[in-house]
């Protein structure tokens, strides 16, 4: 089986695998790639995949899922955490405008005792 030889997109570094293999781990960054072949290699014979150049073979980065995943759950939390302070300042507010009510309550109610204690 034919060796491919490529420079690993990321560092740089050398990246030699076999003709047919799907993907490809860096021994130099430890990142992986997926092997793209410009033809159908399954549609190849051993004599054509071993013709095969390098500049038939292109290598795209493996998505890191875990990145993603990562966002995904701290995006969650971010929206959590607002919607708790929003809640927070709000319930805060409606407290501060019960106690004010009362306060103005308590005055009338002072003020008309007052009044019936004049009359
Ligand atoms: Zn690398």
């Amino acid at each position: 089986m034919k060796i491919i030889e490529k420079k690993c997109p990321n560092c740089g570094g050398n990246l030699d695998f076999k003709v047919g293999e799907r993907d490809v781990k860096c021994e130099s960054c430890r990142r992986k790639f997926a092997v793209e072949y410009d033809t159908n290699i399954s549609d190849l014979s051993e004599k054509a995949m071993d013709a095969l150049k390098a500049a038939d073979v292109s290598l795209r980065p493996v998505r890191r899922m875990f990145i993603a995943i990562f966002c995904v759950f701290f995006l969650i939390a971010a929206v959590g955490i607002t919607i708790l302070i929003i809640a927070m300042v709000d319930s805060r507010n409606k407290f501060n405008e019960r106690v004010k009510e009362s306060q103005q309550e308590f005055e009338k109610t002072t003020q008309q005792m007052l009044e019936s204690v004049g009359k």
